[in-house]
C-alpha cells in the first residue's frame, strides 16, 4: 500500500493544524532539548502522562544537564526513579548518560548511528527523540499512533504480527511530512491519546474522518484485532524480614533480573506442597545465615504481566552465620528510618510500611503491658 501523496498532504494539514489546537499543554512540549525530550521519552515508556509529569520535573530539578546526570550515582538515579517501575529504563538512561559523556557529548547528538547504539534506544526512543528535538524526518509507531494507523488504514490484522508491524512502520514513514515532523508524530499519539481512544473513539471530533477506513466501514470498534488474552497464573513467593539488633537485612537485585538494582528484603516463589517457613529457612540457608523463622508480618497481593502474586513476609531471628550474597549484587543491614534512602519495588515499599506499623505495634503493646 502506497500512500497517495495527495492523501498524505491532506492528513498532515488537518492532523498539525488540530495539534496546534489541541495538545496538551506538557512539561516537554514547551522544550527542543534533546536531553530533556529523551527523559520524558524514556519516562513515558509503559506509564501514563498524569504518573510522568511529577517524575519528569524531580528528576529534572536533580539532574538539570546529561552532564550531571552521567557525573550521578546510579543509586540516586534508581531512588528518584522509584514507584516508576520498569526500572531497567532508569539504569540504561544512566549508563546511556555517562557512555555519551565519555565521547564528549553533552547531549544526545543529531546523528541516528550514534544515538541507536546506546542502551535503551531502540526505534522508536531514537526516532521519537530525534524527530522532536532535531525534525529529523523519521517515523514513530507506539501504542497510540498504531491504533490510529489500524483505523485509518482499515488494517485487520493483528498488529503484533511481524510483517503487520513492518508495514505500520512503512505507513507511518510514508505519512511524514517533510517539515514540522516532531509535531506530526506527537499529533499522530495525541490523537490516539485523545480522540482515537481504545474503546471511545470521538470520530465526530477527528480531524482525520473524512479519510478514515474504519469510520466510513463503521468498524472503529473491531480494529485494532485484538490478541487473545493469556491466562493469569496464580504465584506465592515468601519474604523474610532478618533483623540483627535494630537493623534490617536487605540486598540488592542482580541488573538481569526484575527490578534490577533495587533493593528488597529477600524473596523466593513457593513450590506446591511447601511451607512459607521451609522457603524462608532455604532462603537463609543460601545466605549463609542460621536462625528461627518467628512471627508473620503480613502479606500483599500484586501482579507483574500475567502472573498475581500473594507474597508473605516472615520475620526471622538471626543466630548467627556468615552473610554470603553470591545470588545479589550487594547486602546491607539498615534501620528502618533509613530505608526510603534505598529504592525499593512498589511491592518491597509495601513490605516495608507493613514492618514498620508491625514495630510500632509491638512497641505499643509493650508500653501498654510494661
Ligand atoms: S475517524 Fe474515528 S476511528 Fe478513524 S482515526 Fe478518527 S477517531 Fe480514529
Amino acid at each position: 500500500m502506497i500512500v497517495a501523496p495527495s492523501l498524505a498532504a491532506a492528513i498532515h494539514r488537518r492532523l498539525l493544524s488540530w495539534f496546534g489546537d489541541n495538545a496538551r499543554p506538557l512539561p516537554w512540549r514547551s522544550t527542543r532539548d534533546p536531553y530533556r525530550i529523551w527523559i520524558s521519552e524514556v519516562m513515558l515508556q509503559q506509564t501514563q502522562v498524569v504518573t510522568v509529569i511529577p517524575y519528569y520535573q524531580r528528576f529534572l530539578k536533580h539532574f538539570p544537564s546529561l552532564t550531571r546526570l552521567a557525573k550521578a550515582r546510579e543509586h540516586d538515579v534508581l531512588v528518584l526513579w522509584e514507584g516508576l517501575g520498569y526500572y531497567r529504563r532508569a539504569r540504561d538512561l544512566f549508563r546511556a548518560s555517562r557512555i555519551l559523556r565519555e565521547n564528549d557529548y553533552t547531549t544526545i547528538p543529531d546523528d541516528p548511528d550514534v544515538v541507536r547504539s546506546l542502551p535503551g534506544f531502540g526505534r522508536y526512543t531514537t526516532n521519537a527523540v530525534l524527530s522532536q528535538a532535531y525534525d529529523r524526518r523519521v517515523p514513530i509507531l507506539e501504542a497510540n499512533s498504531q491504533r490510529v494507523l489500524c483505523r485509518l488504514f482499515g488494517i485487520d490484522r493483528n498488529p503484533k504480527e511481524a510483517a503487520v508491524q513492518k508495514r505500520l512502520w512503512e505507513l507511518a514513514e510514508e505519512l511524514l511530512p517533510t517539515k514540522s515532523v516532531g509535531d506530526f508524530n506527537q499529533g499522530m499519539m495525541e490523537l490516539g491519546a485523545l480522540v482515537c481512544t481504545p474503546a471511545t473513539p470521538s470520530c465526530h471530533a477527528c480531524p482525520l474522518h473524512k479519510h478514515c477506513r474504519a469510520y466510513q466501514e463503521n468498524r472503529q470498534h473491531e480494529l485494532p484485532v485484538r490478541a487473545k488474552v493469556e491466562r493469569t497464573i496464580a504465584v506465592t513467593e515468601v519474604a523474610i524480614m532478618v533483623n540483627k539488633g535494630d537493623r534490617w537485612l536487605i540486598v540488592q537485585r542482580p541488573n538481569h533480573a526484575r527490578w534490577g538494582g533495587l533493593w528488597e528484603f529477600p524473596h523466593e516463589a513457593l513450590q506446591q506442597d511447601e511451607s512459607a517457613e521451609a522457603v524462608a529457612l532455604t532462603l537463609l540457608d543460601r545466605l549463609g545465615l542460621h536462625g528461627v523463622v518467628g512471627d508473620h508480618v503480613g502479606s500483599i497481593r500484586h501482579a507483574v504481566t500475567r502472573f498475581r502474586i500473594r507474597l508473605t513476609a516472615l520475620c526471622v531471628r538471626m543466630h548467627g552465620g556468615r552473610l554470603k550474597t553470591a545470588a545479589y549484587r550487594n547486602a546491607a543491614w539498615v534501620r528502618l528510618e533509613d530505608l526510603p534512602g534505598y529504592p525499593l519495588s512498589a511491592p518491597q515499599r509495601r513490605l516495608a510500611r507493613l514492618l514498620e506499623s508491625a514495630r510500632n505495634n509491638a512497641k505499643a503493646q509493650k508500653r501498654k503491658t510494661g
